[in-house]
């Protein structure tokens, strides 16, 4: 069994950050990708808050250049799916991972930067149609829709973004907002509200989505009046939020009734010797790839002390 000093779980701004530092630090950081390689920035178009692009810079362009830095001072990067973890509780032990439910990997010290998933209603009609009308990346999936009608789930800035970025290819966009004002920034809200072609229901939950093969309509409820109608739409985009991807790690490591990872504050220590959280997986409030990029490092960095504290051991397996 391959026996390492750092695994990195997820490559988000979270685990290439943490990745160029334990890299740097010679760690030889091996980072197992998931399902999303480059996570969550790699369905963004435009990062315009990330410090050191003034112009701007289009999300997976961004992750390239993370990774091709991380790789350039040694990162092992993998496709490869974390699929069980199997913590140790004793100091400097190793723990182990599987990767793909199959090949079994040890690790002196894991830094986990899974981040977080798309949120859905839950609604029947909603799973019925997924991939077939219903979706939850606009920037990946809005290209299909080109020319049709929209819906669009969600208040925050997500929604908003998702509505503005729409409204450049189709007609028609619809935000549906169950509450009678928008969570998103002023900024953001002041975007869709001046678009033409975006319309704003308050006070509207989703009934049903509609269609036959594909989504054609959308019924919707005013929760206010019960009045329901029905929109015409093509595509039902869902922009309600994120869970963090932490069920992996449940009954082992520390986390909140959402699943965000409690790490002891200011720190990404966690309950577990030798296993740190960083970025979204443990960020309910910030959220952003600034803040998941700085704990990222805060991760690297008390992973080397941590490994220093068995530094006889680890040189003399290295
Ligand atoms: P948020 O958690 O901020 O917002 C989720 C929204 O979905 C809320 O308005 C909520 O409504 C609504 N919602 C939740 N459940 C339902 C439901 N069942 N039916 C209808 N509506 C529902 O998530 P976001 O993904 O928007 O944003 C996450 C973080 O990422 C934020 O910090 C945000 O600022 C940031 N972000 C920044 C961007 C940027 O700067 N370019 C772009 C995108 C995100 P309610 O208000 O009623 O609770």
């Amino acid at each position: 069994m391959e026996k390492h000093k750092c695994i990195i779980i997820g490559t988000g701004p979270a685990g290439y950050t943490a990745a160029i530092y334990a890299a740097r630090a010679n760690l030889k950081p091996i980072m197992y990708t998931g399902l999303e390689p480059g996570g969550q920035l790699t369905t963004t178009t435009e990062v315009e808050n990330f410090p050191g692009y003034p112009d701007g810079i289009d999300g997976p362009a961004m992750m390239e250049d993370l990774q091709k830095q991380a790789q350039r001072f040694g990162t092992d990067v993998r496709f490869g799916m974390v699929t069980k973890a199997e913590f140790s509780t004793i100091p400097g032990e190793y723990h182990k991972l599987t990767i793909d439910e199959s090949t079994e990997v040890l690790a002196r010290t894991v830094i986990i930067a899974t981040g977080a998933s798309a949120k859905y209603l839950g609604l029947e009609s909603e799973k019925k149609f997924m991939g077939h009308g219903v979706s939850a990346c606009a920037i990946c999936d809005g290209f299909f829709y080109k020319g049709q009608e929209v819906v669009v789930v969600g208040a925050g800035d997500s929604a908003a973004e998702e509505a503005t970025y729409l409204a450049k290819l189709c007609p028609k966009v619809t935000v549906l907002v169950r509450k009678d004002h928008f969570r998103a920034s002023k900024i953001m809200v002041d975007r869709v509200m001046k678009t033409p072609n975006i319309e704003v229901l308050f006070n509207t939950e989703t009934v049903e989505v509609q269609g036959d093969k594909t989504v054609s309509s959308v019924k919707v409820r005013n929760n206010q009046t019960n009045e329901e109608r029905v929109i015409p739409a093509e595509g039902f985009f869902v922009a309600i939020g994120h869970k963090p991807n932490t069920d992996i790690f449940k009954g082992q490591l520390d986390m909140d009734n959402v699943g965000y990872l409690i790490t002891k504050p200011g720190t990404a220590t966690t309950n577990l010797p030798g296993v740190f959280a960083t970025g979204d997986a443990q960020d309910r409030i910030y959220r952003q790839a600034v803040t998941a990029a700085g704990s990222g490092c805060m991760g690297a960095l008390e992973a080397e002390r941590y490994l220093q504290e068995f530094e006889e051991e680890v040189t003399a397996e290295a």
